[in-house]
């Protein structure tokens, strides 16, 4: 075994450092380890933080005034109070472990406390997995060669990786997962038996393949993660009915097949930034394509009749299936439904966009519209956003915006009627367009107290010169809401 030792040093989060000097002054050894160190080196941001010592967990308990302890593995969980953030407040304290026997393609059948720091790096499942830094004499320590794969982009087993990958089916998806996200290659062999070792992904819970999904779709390259989920044969075993859009040829609208579509999609919901449900969407918006595509000869052309219909049927079973909660599950179920809603410019109305906006729910039509401009990238389209779908979204917006009533106004009837003793009828409405009328031209006019004192004056009229100021305040109300359409389609360039 080949072992490296550089010095190095990281700025770290000074809670993590407290804990590494406390451990220390106490006379144990102590090293990040794993993904924290791999993440340092790339400057990448780190999600978790994680130890490992030559302390017992007995004794980790003492050191620390705040600690968790609930599992089997001695991993000690040091609650750092000071932190504000409570995803970062824990840091994970892990005696040298090792580990013996995996039955069941899963869990390790015992662990072993007491091992050396070379045994825990040796049990890791990648060489860039298998890093140790010690944050005290800043050294790295490296037995497995995982710098050098870091730097090549190279997801290697720490080993054999036919008994590293029968040991734990998990670390199948792990590799394709940490490949996504560090935009690397699974080294030849260890991608050699991964392929062979496919299909046991299925003896490993859903949850956590699941979790490697949504790692894969968050990461930086979810496209190239699924074509290596598929070119592994992953994607058959977690998602089939995805893969089976492998080489399924669509209508002449369309360069690419229903796979590379896809992962086009939700590439570009990668490029933009899109929250998960949008990217989960993008991916699985055509999945309804392979059971419905039909050759029709008049047109010599294929079409997908309700795609969309039966493809969102499909997706809420694999989302089920995968243990998605139910909201994420509904979400897509319903952006992947009406995917396909209609734009012509020429047609569609502000009730049409209306009764989509009741559809979606207004928490999610801007996701379907995100999700619009990413099946038009993933088609190979060079716009995002064309005339018509700038048009739409004018409209949603239009539908969306705050009317222009007496509702703005910092008083209502009510106010009105008790403060200037009046009985309810056609003079109180009179009064609130003309006060209207008023905070449409200045809106610094909108407290309580200066539309009261204005609304004295008012009742001072006769019903006809009230009337007639009531009727400008709508011929206000009226301009005010045409500007504001007007901007809003002019933000949109669109008529
Ligand atoms: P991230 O936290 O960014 O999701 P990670 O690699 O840190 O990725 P964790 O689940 O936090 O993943 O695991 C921490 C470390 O524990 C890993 O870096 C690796 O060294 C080790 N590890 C995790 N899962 C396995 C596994 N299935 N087999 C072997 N070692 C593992
Ligand atoms: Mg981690």
């Amino acid at each position: 075994m080949e072992k490296q030792h550089g010095s190095v040093s990281f700025s770290l989060p000074k809670h993590v450092l407290d804990v590494a000097q406390a451990l220390s002054g106490a006379g144990f050894s102590v090293h990040l380890v794993g993904g924290c160190v791999r993440d340092l080196i790339m400057g990448r941001s780190v999600t978790d933080w994680d130890m490992t010592t030559d302390a017992h967990p007995d004794r980790i308990q003492e050191i620390f005034e705040h600690t968790v302890y609930e599992n089997e593995y001695g991993t000690v969980g040091v609650v750092c109070d000071a932190v504000e953030d409570p995803n970062h407040r824990v840091i994970e304290v892990t005696p040298y472990r090792k580990e013996a026997g995996y039955s069941d393609n899963r869990r390790p059948d015992s662990v072993t406390f007491g091992a050396s720091l070379e045994e825990d790096l040796a049990r890791r499942d990648f060489t860039i997995n298998a890093l140790a830094y010690d944050p005290i004499q800043q050294t790295i320590v490296d037995p497995h060669g995982g710098i050098a794969d870091l730097h090549r982009g190279c997801i290697r087993t720490v080993g054999d990786p036919s008994e590293r990958f029968s040991e734990d089916a998990l670390r199948l998806l792990r590799a394709v997962r940490i490949a996504a996200q560090l935009g690397g290659n699974i080294e030849e062999k260890t991608e050699s038996v991964l392929k062979q070792c496919a299909p046991r992904i299925t003896s490993v819970a859903v949850e956590r393949i699941r979790d490697e999904l949504v790692k894969i779709t968050m990461s930086d390259h979810p496209a190239d993660g699924v074509q290596m989920l598929c070119d592994v044969g992953l994607l058959e075993q977690v998602i089939p009915e995805l893969h089976a859009g492998v080489g399924i040829e669509q209508n002449q609208a369309h360069s690419y097949d229903v796979f590379e579509h896809s992962i086009r999609t939700i590439e570009h919901a990668h490029t933009r930034s899109f929250r998960l449900e949008v990217r989960i969407a993008a991916l699985l918006h055509d999945i309804g394509k392979v059971p419905t595509r039909e050759w029709v000869q008049n047109k010599k052309d294929w079409t997908f009749h309700a795609h969309e219909v039966v493809g969102a049927r499909m997706v809420r079973t694999i989302l089920k299936r995968l243990s998605f909660s139910k909201a994420i599950t509904e979400t897509v179920t319903l952006l992947v439904r009406w995917h396909m809603f209609f734009s012509d410019p020429d047609q569609v109305s502000l009730s049409g966009v209306r009764r989509m906006i009741a559809r979606v729910g207004e928490e999610h039509i801007w996701d379907l519209i995100d999700l619009r401009m990413c099946d038009r990238i993933g088609t190979g389209r060079p716009k995002e956003q064309p005339y018509r779908l700038r048009k739409y979204i004018s409209l949603i917006e239009e539908v969306l915006r705050e009317p222009v009533t007496p509702g703005v106004l910092a008083l209502d009837g009510t106010d009105l009627m008790r403060e200037l003793a009046m009985k309810p009828g056609p003079r109180v409405g009179h009064i609130l367009h003309a006060l209207l009328g008023d905070v449409l031209d200045d809106p610094k006019k909108n407290t309580k107290e200066h539309l009261i004192e204005q609304a004295k004056k008012l009742t001072a009229l006769s019903d006809k010169d009230l009337i007639a100021r009531g009727e400008a305040g709508k011929v206000r109300r009226f301009e005010e809401d045409e500007e504001q359409s007007a901007a809003i389609r002019k933000k949109y360039g669109v008529s």
